[in-house]
């Protein structure tokens, strides 16, 4: 797809002289790119009659500088696409605000609140969850369980059944103790949107959001724009996050709902974990649906990369001799974020995209397994060595709740031990990193 995008505009370069004929055959063939990413058709035909009307080939001059400005002229439409003119809400240092989170049962509400709310607090923000779903069993179980895995402050109820009261006692009790960011989670009740939409417009006059955040599952393609119209309706949301941007979507839908609602997308979902979530950039986000990818982009993610592989810490513990499992995990989720690098690389000109899938992309699979085990892991287990699972017993509880094995538990551990006795002869008094320089 992204090739014949790149050959599109090859041939526009090589074209002797561009006419009509040209014109036409470029942007047909990124009409196809987009319709194959799913991108409401109607959209389509609005961008190719755009395209047509705004390049007008008898007043621009001949020669490379015409082939410029038709580049151009056709990379400003598609990058008006996914520009809602809209500025996403900003919260206001000490004071309350207030999110709230919508979006059908399955898009990815409850996952992305602590990713939001985990992405704030690294920033400094206090932050806390409040749980407004009463129609999903064990939905204040999967939120209490991310937010202490997150370390964040959460409310919610087993018994109340009213989403509107609880939402409310969880919003009064976080602003009396001078929360900053207080995120509600609703429900999504599946194939019943009359009593869904009735409830968020409940929950919604209760707590009055500063913000309401319309969650999206990205992977539903051509149902997108019909989906994002019915909850702007129902829900004046201020912004949007796309879920499930790994696997297979397209990124159509992305588009589609950005211009049917006039809504920016703030954020996309990359994965289950805490940590899958990317800000979202609507040109470099075009350039991937079109498959263009450039050195820049590559650049600039092997730059955020760095900055989040904030290692000092890790750096600290290992000068004196100290590895927890934790530090472990911690190892791993730098490593995780340079995974989406490989598949970026494999998309770079003349590159053979095999070259670059095989064993990164499987050792990245094994690693996020290895994390999902410790995920499984008590805090203070985590925090530990491996000397408390030489009780079987928690070895069998780590393994059932990460739904592995055993062995696989014990393959982890024994890794574990290998890291952290390289990690005493290093480190210490008269270890090998005592000549090092440190940060303060
Ligand atoms: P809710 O019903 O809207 O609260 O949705 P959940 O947060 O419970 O998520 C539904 C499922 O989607 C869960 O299995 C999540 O792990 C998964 N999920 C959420 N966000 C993402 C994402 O960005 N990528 C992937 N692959 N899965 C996600
Ligand atoms: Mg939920």
């Amino acid at each position: 797809l992204g090739r014949k995008i790149n050959s599109a505009f090859t041939e526009l370069t090589k074209a002797p002289v561009i006419d009509e004929k040209v014109l036409d055959s470029l942007v047909k063939e990124i009409c196809a790119a987009l319709l194959a990413s799913d991108v409401n058709v109607m959209l389509v035909q609005r961008l190719r009659a755009n395209i047509k009307k705004n390049v007008n080939l008898e007043e621009l001059a001949n020669g490379a500088n015409k082939k410029r400005m038709i580049e151009k002229a056709v990379m400003d439409e598609l990058y008006n696409l996914v520009d809602p003119e809209a500025e996403p809400y900003k919260p206001v240092k000490r004071r309350a605000n207030i999110f709230m989170m919508v979006g059908l049962q399955g898009a990815g509400k409850t996952t992305t609140c602590t990713k939001i709310a985990a992405f704030y607090q690294r920033k400094g923000w206090k932050v806390a969850l409040v749980c407004a779903d009463t129609f999903r069993a064990g939905a204040f179980d999967q939120l209490k369980q991310n937010a202490t895995k997150a370390k964040i402050p959460y409310y919610g109820s087993y018994t109340e059944t009213d989403p509107v009261a609880i939402a409310l006692e969880g919003v009064e009790k976080f602003k009396a103790e001078k929360f900053e960011i207080i995120i509600v989670d609703t429900s999504g009740r599946h194939k019943q949107e009359v009593e869904l939409f009735e409830e968020m417009k409940q929950i919604s006059s209760a707590v009055k959001p500063d913000t309401t955040i319309f969650v999206m599952d990205g992977t539903i393609g051509q149902a997108a724009e019909a989906q994002a119209k019915a909850f702007k309706e129902a829900a004046d949301f201020g912004s949007i996050i796309m879920t499930k941007m790994d696997g297979h979507a397209k990124g159509g839908g992305a588009i589609s709902a950005v211009a049917a609602t006039h809504s920016p997308i703030i954020f996309i979902g990359t994965g289950e974990h805490l940590q899958d979530m990317e800000r979202f950039e609507p040109r470099s986000f075009i350039r991937k649906v079109l498959g263009m990818h450039d050195m820049r982009d590559m650049i600039e993610q092997v730059q955020d990369t760095m900055q989040m592989a904030d290692s000092k810490k890790l750096m600290k513990n290992i000068e004196k001799g100290q590895y927890s499992l934790r530090d472990m995990y911690e190892q791993f989720q730098q490593v995780a974020k340079m995974g989406p690098l490989s598949k970026l690389m494999g998309n770079i000109p003349g590159m053979p995209a095999e070259m670059m899938a095989g064993t990164e992309q499987e050792g990245t699979r094994r690693m996020k397994r290895m994390m999902c085990i410790m995920d499984s892991m008590t805090d203070a287990e985590l925090d530990g060595d491996n000397k408390p699972f030489e009780d079987i017993n928690r070895v069998m509880r780590v393994a059932r709740g990460s739904g592995t094995t055993v062995h696989e538990v014990q393959e982890i551990l024994s890794q574990y031990t290998k890291f952290a006795e390289m990690v005493k002869t290093m480190g210490g008094k008269n270890g090998l990193m005592q000549n090092m320089p440190t940060d303060p």
